[in-house]
């Protein structure tokens, strides 16, 4: 389960993050700060010298020059807190989007098992909502640069104020201790409550997220899903606003507390400063500079003091808020998981050696003590009635699940020994729900930027059948696929789809190619035309056809029947068909007696 960071920790990943995507930023942030720190500080020191020289000696020249520094250095400081601004303008959302990019990143490069897990998925939904809602990534950058400066611009004042009291000094700290203690109570149960809303959160979108998608409308027309939908949202609704409710409660008590501390550490600062001030001005121990300067001194200690208990808070709750994107980020890499020999193809032998296969989470066992091997170049289909466990085998041999006991051995080495990149370059694979992208075709195919193909596409575009359809359209390979971003974009039948799926596949340089029932969605004849052709299109290719179409078989070297997770059969069309009482006979004839 998840890993509790402190926020030390949380800190200095968030500097690691950013100083690894825009490290001149970082170092700007930290100088616009210390600056804007001097500026306070100079503006409660220099009039003290100014109105000294006032009362004092009236010297031109030094009145002209204190003058001068006063108002030279506020000019400075203006320009040089715009300029910055501009530049932060600018860098800001880029630092942001950069974060959200490594996001997507470190997404596509966990293992694919953690899909399973609602821990990683409710994980995965509160870092990106902490992006897409809370914009916490700028929020952090500008907060953190708030408390840098309130902090430098304290520890200024401070020394100016030790000069004055140190026992006032110790005073107003201890104030600003309790302060700090109250915040951290607060953050804690704003985590508590974090913690209580994400579940429900995670489910509140999702039904918000269906009640929006395009894809689930038909459904939702058809089948009158909007009541249910509509009931579904209010519902987690107002189970949020509960939770928040409490919350907030808690919220006003300890704010309540901390602001009358804050005015109390007000009343103490003005008062001494007064009281000390006047008395020794009556005494003549003090100047009327260094009056002016305590008293300023005294002002800003107190507003900085404010605001800087209130950027800890918000950055309390920030980190809390990116809580989940850091411990995403620290999760480990599939290939780090799996750090392994180097996988030089082509597929030479596959050996299941008694595989077992549990989904995470469920009971069952998918598959059981399955054992089989295939040589290479054989083109082999699966087979088995639904539910029966074949494209969990398939999934296994993609990798995409580790089996709990036997092991798969390709080229005579278990494929978890393989380092992770080097196998995967070794496979393509359709699978039932494979998706494509509203990118052109051509980038759909070749997985590659535009233009950047090896040529090939044109000719697995023929080869596929799909060579009629690009005649229809203008720009050809370079159409986008439907029409979200582009009113030129095409939309495309299931059938034309899946042509433009198994086309990626065979142009990916894979010796070992799998199609999950690629045909479904294909009419008769192109499903023929695909059959008939992808022995060759497949060429030397180790081949596994997942198909319901029972005569897909007859192509195929060997057919393995898979009964309940377990391998019923592993032989010839012919063979099998020979076997009177066979799970692969009856199948075979049920489906041909609908063609007679
Ligand atoms: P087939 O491809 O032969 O139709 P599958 O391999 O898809 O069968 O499924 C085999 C069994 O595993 C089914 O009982 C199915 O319910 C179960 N199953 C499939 N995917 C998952 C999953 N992600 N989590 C839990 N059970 C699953």
């Amino acid at each position: 389960m998840g890993i509790k960071m402190n926020n030390a920790k949380k800190l200095r990943l968030f500097f690691r993050l950013s100083w690894e995507t825009a490290p001149s930023y970082i170092i700007l942030l930290i100088f616009q700060t210390v600056m804007s720190g001097g500026q306070v500080v100079m503006n409660v020191v220099l009039p003290k010298f100014l109105i000294d020289e006032l009362t004092g000696n009236c010297e031109p020249r030094r009145l002209l020059m204190f003058g001068g520094m006063i108002v030279g250095s506020n000019l400075f400081f203006a320009w040089f807190g715009r300029f910055m601004k501009r530049h932060m303008d600018v860098q800001n959302p880029y630092v942001s989007q950069k974060m959200e990019q490594l996001l997507g990143e470190k997404i596509m490069s966990l293992p694919y098992i953690r899909l399973e897990d609602p821990y990683y998925l409710d994980l995965k939904e509160r870092a990106a909502f902490a992006f897409t809602n809370q914009e916490a990534m700028l929020n952090m950058i500008m907060g953190l640069a708030e408390l840098l400066q309130k902090g430098s611009t304290l520890i200024g004042l401070t020394i100016i104020m030790v000069t004055l009291s140190p026992v006032l000094v110790v005073i107003l700290l201890l104030l600003v201790g309790i302060m700090l203690l109250l915040q951290k109570r607060l953050s804690v149960s704003f985590r508590k409550i974090n913690e209580l809303i994400l579940p429900i959160n995670r489910r509140y979108g999702y039904y918000v997220n269906q009640a929006f998608s395009n894809d689930m409308q038909k459904d939702i027309r058809l089948y009158s899903m909007a009541d249910m939908l509509g009931e579904r949202i209010e519902w987690y609704n107002r189970d949020m606003t509960k939770t928040f409710v409490r919350f907030h409660k808690q919220e006003g008590f300890y704010m309540g507390l901390y602001s009358a501390i804050n005015d109390l550490q007000a009343a103490v600062s003005y008062g001494y400063v007064g009281l000390r001030v006047i008395t020794d001005w009556f005494g003549k121990r003090s100047s009327l500079g260094s009056f002016t300067m305590y008293v300023n001194a005294a002002v800003q200690f107190s507003a900085n003091i404010t605001a800087f208990g209130q950027a800890v808070i918000r950055l309390g709750q920030l980190l809390g808020y990116l809580d989940p994107f850091m411990e995403l980020m620290e999760l480990p890499d599939e290939q780090e998981v799996q750090q392994g020999v180097e996988f030089h193809g082509p597929v030479e032998s596959i050996v299941f050696e008694n595989v077992d296969f549990t989904y995470p989470g469920s009971e069952k066992k998918v598959l059981k003590q399955v054992s089989f091997s295939v040589k290479k170049g054989e083109k082999i289909s699966v087979v088995g009635l639904n539910g029966a466990g074949k494209t969990t085998l398939i999934k296994l041999l993609c990798r995409l699940y580790q089996p709990q006991s036997g092991r798969i051995l390709v080229n005579g080495r278990d494929i978890m020994e393989y380092d992770y990149q080097s196998y995967m370059r070794q496979v393509a694979a359709v699978f039932q729900d494979y998706r494509l992208f509203a990118f052109s075709i051509e980038e759909n195919i070749s997985c590659l930027v535009e233009g950047q193909n090896s040529g090939t596409v044109e000719k697995l575009i023929s080869q596929v059948g799909l060579s009629e359809k690009m005649k229809e359209l203008p720009q050809g390979i370079h159409t986008l696929l439907g029409k979200e971003y582009d009113e030129k974009g095409t939309e495309m039948s299931g059938g034309q789809r899946q042509k433009v799926a198994i086309a990626r596949a065979l142009y990916k340089d894979a010796s070992m190619i799998i199609l999950d029932e690629p045909t479904s969605a294909l009419d008769p004849l192109a499903e023929a035309e695909i059959y008939e052709n992808f022995n060759e299109l497949a060429g030397g290719k180790t081949a596994f056809y997942i198909s319901h179409r029972m005569s897909s078989s007859v192509f195929c070297d060997k057919v393995l029947v898979i009964d309940a997770g377990q391998v019923a059969d592993f032989a010839e069309h012919k063979e099998l068909m020979k076997k009177e009482e066979s799970l692969y006979r009856r199948l075979f004839e049920a489906q041909a007696q609908n063609y007679e």
